[in-house]
């Protein structure tokens, strides 16, 4: 029991097992053993009415054999004093008589005569003596009443008893009596013979209580009240000698018989031999009761497997969906109604999951969405936006190729902007008509497009397109405010591996991207020079106040350019406006590709442009100076195919080194510029606090 705590213990006891076998073992063994006992005592009494009747009508036997035994004798008797010979008291003859009697009659154990003056006359035995105590008046009587005198008992020999006849002469006067003492263990036999095919003992008492025969040298004697049994019969429970007896006593008396003697018949059967057959019922109603038991408790387990094995699967599966696991399919076991719960569970089981599954969807989405939303809406720098967008989507929806395609301001043509999985040539040199293919198909009809197989899907099979092998794909348009900017698409290699939640997703995705795209062209418009597509001088101003807080907070330097175009006015004048602003544009391209990606460039206004270089400090602020010098210096500017060479001017200025607020620092760079144009021109100067200060 070290093992099992208390609650498992309470639980198995109070459990269905348990409780159906004790219903099972009471609702077969107490029948079982109501109907046992009751078979039982009804089979004692059954048995106890026949062994007392079967006694009794033994007994009847009994009596009536002693009864005639006894009568017998005192006939004979009294029909030998009758004779001549014995009333003369003839000696001679009479004794002759009396030996031929016993010689004959086993019975007469001794005879003889004796005269009136109680002489024995004649007698069988010549020793016999008269007894002292012997009196004529009690012969008289009990040869009147016939009836016998006390029974002897002798240790060694049979019992005997006197049988007396009296001799009466002619006057009526007692001439002698006839004594005759008689054997009675025929009685014995009398008795072995009447219970010879019965297991009773039997015993005949005389009426002092001494044993004048029994069946059985063994049977023990009970301590009956012979004075009752005269009246009634006795039957009883007995112990003799420390066993129960069924014994019943029957007194002589009963019978009507003339002159019969006070005796009493006792027959006894011991009980455990009386009640054999009931004890063995007893013994087998236990066995069965055993067996009914065993069975019972077989058939509980059984049962109750019945119950428990489903009932347990539906426990531990309602415990699985109780902390969350939906995997697991629970299978009835029976066909029961418990087998049905089992179904229903199983159904709801899946409710729940499928729901679940759904939600955690629509929680992945929003998530998604949200994560989406805040990465695109912080990031305003249009190409960087664009890769974060593909990157984003091609993840989220696993796609192994995407592109975003934007399109033109005059809403005609649609270019890759950015994708993944494509070859850079493809990338690069992709135009699509509105219209035209695929994208063009959804930017022309503003629609979503979600093809599950392409081989397939018969909408998408009229599409005019271009490239598009085996699989699957979605395509959405990217609309904000109305007005569209490009389409969005991903797609897979296998068909059906986009699902529907799958497709939700991702047009919500594209209509937040449309968004940001949107938000970030505004935002692009709002800092970009239109001429030149460099940040406009609001925007300088803006980020140079950020990199000098991020300077002072990280205890960096920064430097500034400045360029204008040398004599250009001039330029201008010689070949007109239009063609100067072919050289701004071309002079700002020449700045971007000089400088490096944290450096910004702005145009500061008219021929003038500003680099921030952060990070640069002294005479390095020089090395993009000069990149870019050179770059405008060696560029092959053409007009009607001559050659026109272009150069800059260019100041720089640091800080903190040389200013240290904004102002101060722009003031520099223009100083050293001054510095540049007043030297010749086609230069770079770093400021240097000797510089006369240049007043505009
Ligand atoms: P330098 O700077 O070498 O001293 O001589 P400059 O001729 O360039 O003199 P300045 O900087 O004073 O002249 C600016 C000229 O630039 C005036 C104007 O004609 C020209 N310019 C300014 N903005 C534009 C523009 O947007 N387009 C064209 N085509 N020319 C412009
Ligand atoms: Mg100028
Ligand atoms: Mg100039």
């Amino acid at each position: 029991m070290a093992g099992l705590n208390k609650k498992t213990v309470i639980k198995y006891f109070a459990g269905i097992r348990v409780k159906l076998t004790v219903i099972i073992l009471c609702v077969t063994l107490i029948p079982l053993g109501l109907l046992g006992y009751w078979s039982y005592n009804t089979q004692k009494e059954i048995i106890t009415r026949e062994v007392t009747a079967n006694h009794i009508e033994l007994s009847n036997t009994i009596a009536r054999g002693i009864y005639e035994n006894l009568e017998f004798t005192r006939r004979l008797l009294n029909s030998i004093g009758e004779l001549k010979v014995v009333q003369s008291l003839n000696p001679e003859i009479t004794e002759d008589y009396f030996n031929a009697l016993t010689r004959h009659f086993s019975f007469f154990k001794l005879m003889y005569l004796i005269d009136s003056a109680r002489k024995i006359v004649a007698s069988t035995d010549p020793s016999v003596a008269l007894p002292e105590d012997w009196l004529f008046s009690k012969a008289v009587k009990r040869s009147y009443q016939g009836s016998l005198s006390e029974v002897r008992t002798s240790l060694d020999g049979p019992p005997t008893m006197t049988l007396e006849s009296v001799i009466r002469s002619p006057n009526m006067g007692i001439n002698g009596v006839l004594i005759s003492e008689v054997n009675l263990s025929s009685i014995k036999e009398l008795l072995k013979n009447a219970l010879k095919n019965s297991k009773s003992q039997g015993l005949v008492f005389d009426e002092v209580g001494a044993v004048i025969a029994r069946s059985d040298e063994n049977a023990g004697i009970s301590d009956v009240a012979f004075s009752e049994v005269v009246d009634s019969d006795i039957t009883n429970l007995k112990t003799i000698n420390g066993e129960s007896y069924l014994l019943t006593a029957v007194s002589l008396k009963k019978f009507d018989f003339y002159q019969a003697p006070n005796w009493t018949i006792v027959l006894q059967v011991p009980e455990r031999i009386a009640f054999a057959a009931a004890y063995k019922f007893r013994e087998r109603m236990v066995s069965m009761f055993g067996l009914t038991a065993l069975i019972s408790i077989i058939i509980a387990i059984l049962l109750a497997r019945g119950f428990t094995v489903p009932i347990g699967k539906l426990v531990e599966g309602a415990s699985n969906i109780s902390h969350g696991n939906f995997d697991k399919e629970m299978k009835p076991v029976s066909a029961d109604e418990i087998g049905e719960l089992t179904q229903i569970f199983d159904e709801m089981r899946i409710n729940i999951k499928n729901t679940k599954a759904d939600l955690d969807d629509k929680i992945k989405q929003l998530s998604t969405l949200y994560e989406v939303g805040k990465a695109v809406t912080s990031e305003l720098n249009f190409v960087k936006l664009q890769n974060m967008i593909l990157d984003i989507v091609a993840k989220v929806l696993k796609a192994e190729k995407g592109s975003l395609m934007l399109i033109d301001d005059a809403e005609k043509t649609l270019t890759i902007g950015v994708a993944i999985g494509l070859s850079d040539e493809i990338t690069r040199d992709t135009r699509l008509e509105v219209g035209d293919s695929v994208a063009g198909w959804v930017v022309k009809n503003r629609k979503f497009l979600f093809v599950k197989n392409v081989e397939e899907d018969e909408e998408f099979l009229n599409i005019k397109k271009q490239n598009v092998k085996a699989g699957t794909l979605m395509c959405a348009p990217l609309i904000s405010k109305d007005k569209i900017m490009g389409a969005l698409n991903v797609s897979k290699s296998i068909p059906g591996s986009f699902s529907d939640n799958d497709f939700e997703l991702f047009v919500n995705l594209a209509n937040q991207v449309a968004i940001a795209i949107d938000n970030a062209r505004l935002y692009r418009y709002a800092v970009t020079d239109e001429m030149t597509k460099l940040y406009n001088h609001r925007y300088f101003q803006q980020r140079l106040d950020e990199e000098l807080l991020r300077a002072d907070r990280y205890e960096d330097h920064i430097s500034l350019l400045i360029l204008d175009v040398d004599h250009f006015k001039h330029f201008n004048d010689t070949y007109g406006h239009p063609e100067g602003d072919r050289v701004l544009k071309t002079v700002a391209r020449l700045i971007e590709k000089s400088i490096r990606e944290i450096d910004i460039a702005a145009r500061y206004g008219g021929e003038e442009f500003v680099v921030i270089c952060p990070e640069k400090s002294g005479t390095g602020a020089l090395v993009p100076a000069e990149r870019i010098r050179k770059a405008i210096e060696g560029f092959d500017f053409r007009i009607n195919g001559v050659h026109v060479p272009i150069t800059v001017s260019v100041g720089a200025a640091c800080y903190p080194d040389n200013a240290t607020t904004k102002a101060e620092l722009i003031k520099k760079s223009d100083t050293a510029l001054y510095y540049s144009k007043e030297n010749g021109r086609n230069r770079s100067t770093l400021y240097n606090p000797i510089m006369v200060e240049h007043e505009e």
